[in-house]
Parts: C-alpha cells; structure tokens; sequence
C-alpha cells in the first residue's frame, strides 16, 4: 500500500466534488463580515452583498457564453431543472403541452416531467442506442406544432456520455421550440457555450465543479429568442420576479469562483484528468470480460462507467469500500437496489447493469491514486477470492 495516499480514494466525483480551497476562502467572509442580505439597498451590507452577487453573475455567464442578465441563481441543479421546465410548460401552455426528452435524463428531469405527464402534459420518452446516444431523425420526426419543449441533458451522469448538443440547438431553431439542457456534468468541465449549441434554457450546480452545496443557476436566454418562466416560488420577487427568496450570497460567491477557476483552467485539467482516466480505463479493460459503457469518445473526460460480467456492483463496492469511494450509478438512485436505468435504456441485459461501476476522476484526483486504483483491483480480479 502506498503510504502517503489518503483513504479511501475519492472517485465519485460525479456524485460531488469538495469545495476548493480558493473557492471556500472566496466565500467565507460572506458569513460573517459581509454578511448583508442583496436585497437590502438602504446601507453598506447589502450594498457589499449585491456587489458580489454581480460579479458572480458576471463569472457564471462567462463559463457558459451567456451575458450577467441571463442567469438566474437557485438552490441547485434539481431546482433549476423543475423551474426551467415546469417554467417553461407553465408560460407556454398556449402554443402546447408537448414535451420531448429522453430515457437517461437525471431523475430531476425525468420525474419533473412525468409529475407534468400526470397533470396533463404529453411527453416524448427517446430512447437511446447502445452508446448512450440519442437520434438526431427520431428527435426531428417527434416535433409537432404543439411541441413547446426540447430537454436534452449535455452529458450523463452515469456515463459520461455527451448528446449531440449542438445539432440538437439547430434542430429546436429551426423548429421554433426551445431548447433545455441539463447541464450539470458537463459545466465547468468542457466547454459548454449557450451561443455555440443554440441552447436556450440550461442549468448547473456548484458542487459538481469545486463550488458550494445547495447552490446553483438556471441560464434563461434573453434574445433571439426572449425566453420567459412562469415562477415557481411566489415572494419578493428576488431575481427579476423568476425566482424569489433571499439570495445565498455565500454560496453564489462560491459558484461565481468555483465557474471562474474552472474555465481558467480547464484546458489543462480536462486534459490531465482525461490522460488519468484513459490510463485507468486501458488497465481495467485488460482484465477478463471487464466492458466500457458509453460512447468512447462523445465522453466527458473524467468519468468511466465498466461492467464487470460476472460480479455484482454491490459487493465490488462493499469489497472495496475501505480502499476506494465509488459507485454504480447516480447517487440519487444507489439507495435502491435496481439496477441503473440509464444502462438499461442502452440496451444491456440486467447482469451487465447490475456489475456496473462508475469511476469519476477529479481536480484532486492524482496519479498515484490512480495506479494505487489499479493495484487494487488486479490481485482481486484475477484470483476471483471475492463477490
Ligand atoms: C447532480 C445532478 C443533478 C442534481 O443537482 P443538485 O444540484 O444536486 O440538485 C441534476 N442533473 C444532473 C445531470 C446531475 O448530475
């Protein structure tokens, strides 16, 4: 065992990352000494408090190509998802109350969407192939004249796997519906830009990429199309009457620096994160029978999702849960013992969901944990004394 190594060694970060150090000494005044609500303009504390919001909101913007007005703070991704979609249902009920997603969203969108589906709505479930993709055609042929929704994530959780973002914007322009995407994985992560892919609703969540938790932005296009939410919290109108409540000045000062230092230095962590990830996806691969789920290129470049036939998820966790933090899937379903829906909708027989194992590498994430990874599983796997 090398001894310098912490454990156990993190590599569910697409479940959550820590918050880093730069990040937390950004926001921590923000509790005490400028601790003022944004909303108070009659003295220096809000004053201080609102001056930071901004430049927070200048900060989310320029991580995903939008301007300061476009982005609209919440509580969270999962908040995000209900508003922009619930939202966008809600305002635009006159033109229709057709829905088009697909089967591997997160369960915030899947679940926001069937809730709408009991309430009336039609939904539009797109499968995907055995890559995790969905079809460009299909999408197209599913448009209707009362389709007034298009929700796509930009990269799954489970695999990494990134949908054809870009051509599914100029399909939604073309069509006049607009566009949602859940972008929580891919934020910070790769470049993500609203103008580039036609997006026109999208959200994200600090703690994915180094930030807070419980904190997080809905990006709402301003122009070409103007695109507008029924709120979904009635108050004081906080957030152009979007979203109200009192703003969590700590954490959005928090997700201003987390996105600011991502997309400074992106570049070179998505490269060394994707050389990591490679060199543990090749090492794990040669054992007998190991097999990738999801695209192996349209991939995020930190995450690796394998099965490995003859195992199940479970007890490789238990296994190795003193020696390595992962998982099988989404945290938002490993409390259940079902195998992932996400691989099922790719196709794979239920032994090759129940044996599946997510690795999500990290800024913290380092090489020598990386071969320690590999260490472990090799004896193991070889002389089959376990699961
Ligand atoms: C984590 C995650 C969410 C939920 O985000 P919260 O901020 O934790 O509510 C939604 N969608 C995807 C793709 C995620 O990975």
């Amino acid at each position: 065992m090398r001894s310098n190594l912490q454990f156990p060694i993190y590599l569910d970060n697409n479940a959550t990352t820590p918050v880093d150090p730069r990040v937390l000494e950004e926001f921590l005044p923000y509790y005490q000494q400028h601790f003022g609500n944004a909303a108070s303009r009659t003295h220096a504390y809000g004053w201080a408090a609102a001056e930071a919001v901004e430049l927070s909101r200048e900060r989310v913007a320029r991580l995903i190509g939008a301007v300061p007005q476009e982005i609209i703070f919440t509580s969270g991704a999962t908040e995000g998802v209900n508003l922009a979609i619930k939202g966008a249902a809600e305002m635009y009920s006159g033109k229709g109350n057709h829905i088009i997603t697909c089967e591997t969203e997160h369960k915030a969108v899947i679940d926001t969407c069937k809730h709408l589906e009991k309430k009336g709505a039609e939904i539009t479930w797109l499968p995907v192939d055995t890559n995790g993709l969905i079809n460009l055609q299909e999408l197209e042929k599913a448009i209707r004249t009362d389709t007034i929704l298009l929700a796509i994530m930009y990269a799954n959780n489970e695999t990494g796997v990134l949908q054809p973002i870009a051509e599914i914007g100029q399909i939604a322009k073309k069509h006049g519906v607009l566009f949602f995407t859940d972008a929580t994985q891919a934020a910070g992560k790769i470049p993500v830009d609203v103008q580039r892919d036609g997006i026109d609703l999208l959200t994200l969540s600090a703690h994915k990429f180094y930030g807070p938790k419980g904190v997080g932005a809905v990006y709402v296009r301003r122009r070409d199309p103007r695109v507008k939410l029924t709120p979904q919290l009635d108050g004081g109108g906080h957030e152009r009457g979007v979203r109200s409540g009192t703003l969590n000045v700590p954490g959005i000062v928090g997700l201003g620096k987390a996105a600011e230092l991502c997309l400074k230095e992106m570049p070179e962590e998505s490269g060394r994160l994707e050389q990591l990830r490679n060199r543990l996806q090749d090492g794990l691969l040669s054992l007998p029978g190991v097999v990738l789920n999801g695209h192996p290129v349209n991939r995020l470049p930190h995450t690796l999702n394998l099965s490995f036939p003859d195992r199940d998820s479970n007890s490789l966790l238990l296994h190795f849960n003193k020696k390595i933090a992962l998982s099988a899937g989404s945290a938002c379903t490993s409390a259940t013992l079902e195998p992932s829906y996400v691989l099922k909708a790719m196709g794979f027989p239920d032994q090759r969901s129940y044996s599946a194992l997510r690795f999500g590498l990290g800024r913290f994430t380092t090489e020598a944990e990386i071969e320690q990874v590999l260490e472990l599983f090799h004896p193991n796997l070889n002389s089959r004394n376990f699961a």
